[in-house]
């Protein structure tokens, strides 16, 4: 029987230093450049698929770590480096979960190495759930699917926000309603190849933070796939929708079980943030002079700085446990997914504030990096599932109770 350890093997300990060195060498230096510009990063995503942290070895090599953890490593080393920058980079993988986690075998294979593409030709993914109306409330999309018999095709009609890739990816995974009375489990997800007719990018959001990953809507206008896009395909799905008209329990929601196994890796990246400036802000207090003193040698910076330490071990704890369950098949009973990710992400919006306060003045210019860290770290309480919705989903395993 293994020993309970929290330290990390060779494997785990080689990746973490790989990705960190990248982080370091190729991301940082160019961090602050591409939030002014407010552009995808295309000369750091093609560097990162020249190296092969961009490709899908990479990809299954760390999603298959029996312990879990090195898809979380990776995530925040990188955004340790840039956390628009890392959603540049591993935006994609929401549709690979999406793809993986639905999909047929023919269809992973197919599809899941055409959200990489190849180093010489990069491609993304995109996975498009929101809606103008729909945000948390994934059960009443719009979008709609209809399955065309005569020529075996799926007809998708709709309008998606907000999303990560949107428009510029190569492969749109879209979920959609089928039957839209039956609320979330009348949905299904489809796949949408590149250059399909009828897809097209509605707005590209400003945002605050994150400014180096494109956010925008996509537009689906009778955009028609063929029937083999269905991921999982008809008979399941059919069989799925037969249960629910019989009012049986349905296992699978294409939303959820995506979001379920990605908001762990989604924490790990506000942990790198929150890391980020915990050690800028360690680094300026012991430099800073106030008073003929160091400011750190005041209580009131060093307790500050023992808490963000503190906060970012625990929600680190949270994140790699959640990681560990999921490797190792074992059910989130009490939303562990969420608190990983609701901790992570409060966590990163509290130390990078802190880290600004500590800096005083620099703090707040952007001159200095922490300013953009404290912007950056706030999507993590909104997407991938609200700090609310995380709330909701914990407070429901754990009392059994429908809260609202
Ligand atoms: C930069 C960015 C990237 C994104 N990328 C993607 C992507 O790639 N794919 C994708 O599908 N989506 C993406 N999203 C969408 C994101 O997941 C949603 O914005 C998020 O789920 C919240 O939905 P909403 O904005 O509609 O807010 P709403 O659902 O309208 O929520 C508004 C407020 O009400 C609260 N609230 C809602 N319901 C409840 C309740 N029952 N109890 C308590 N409080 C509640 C929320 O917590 C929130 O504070 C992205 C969003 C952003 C900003």
């Amino acid at each position: 029987m293994a020993e309970f350890s929290l330290d990390l093997n060779e494997d785990q300990l080689q990746i973490q230093q790989w990705v960190h060195d990248f982080a370091q060498n190729v991301v940082r230096p160019v961090a602050a450049e591409w939030d002014e510009r407010e552009e995808t990063p295309w000369p750091v995503i093609e560097e990162a698929a020249k190296v092969g942290l961009y490709s899908i070895d990479f990809f299954a090599d760390a999603v298959g770590d029996p312990q879990g953890l090195k898809m979380a490593l990776a995530s925040e080393e990188l955004a340790w480096g840039d956390a628009g920058i890392t959603l540049a980079i591993l935006g994609s993988t929401l549709a690979v979960s999406g793809i993986m986690g639905s999909g047929t075998d023919a269809q992973i294979g197919e599809w899941v190495p055409q959200c990489f593409g190849t180093p010489d030709k990069i491609q993304l993914g995109a996975f498009c759930v929101s809606e103008p109306d729909a945000g948390s409330d994934v059960s009443s999309l719009r979008t709609r699917a209809v399955y065309d018999e005569k020529t075996d095709e799926w007809v998708l009609n709709g309008t998606k926000a907000w999303i990560t890739n949107g428009g510029i990816a190569g492969v749109h995974v879209v979920v959609a309603a089928v039957e839209p009375e039956l609320k979330a489990r009348g949905q299904a997800a489809f796949v949408v190849g590149p250059n399909t007719p009828g897809l097209s990018q509605g707005q590209k959001y400003k945002k605050m933070g994150i400014r180096a990953s494109h956010t925008a809507e996509v537009v689906l206008d009778d955009v028609r796939i063929p029937g083999s896009h269905l991921l999982g395909g008809k008979e399941k799905l059919d069989a799925r929708l037969a249960r629910v008209r019989e009012g049986k329990r349905s296992t699978t929601q294409a939303a959820m079980s995506t979001f379920e196994a990605t908001r762990p890796l989604v924490g790990a990246q506000a942990l790198g943030i929150a890391r980020a400036a915990y050690e800028y802000a360690l680094d300026y207090a012991k430099e800073r002079k106030a008073f003929g003193r160091a400011i750190i040698e005041n209580q009131g910076i060093a307790f500050k700085l023992a808490d963000m330490k503190m906060d970012i071990d625990s929600a680190r704890l949270l994140v790699w446990r959640a990681c560990w369950m999921a490797a190792t098949k074992k059910p989130f009973v009490s939303g562990e997914g969420s608190m990983s990710k609701l901790k992570a992400g409060e966590v990163a919006v509290r130390v990078t504030e802190e880290a600004i306060q500590i800096l005083g003045g620099y703090g707040y210019v952007r001159e200095y990096p922490v300013e953009q860290w404290h912007r950056d770290s706030k999507i993590y309480t909104i997407f991938e599932g609200t700090s609310e919705i995380q709330r909701l989903v914990i407070a429901r395993s754990i009392s059994g109770v429908h809260i609202q």
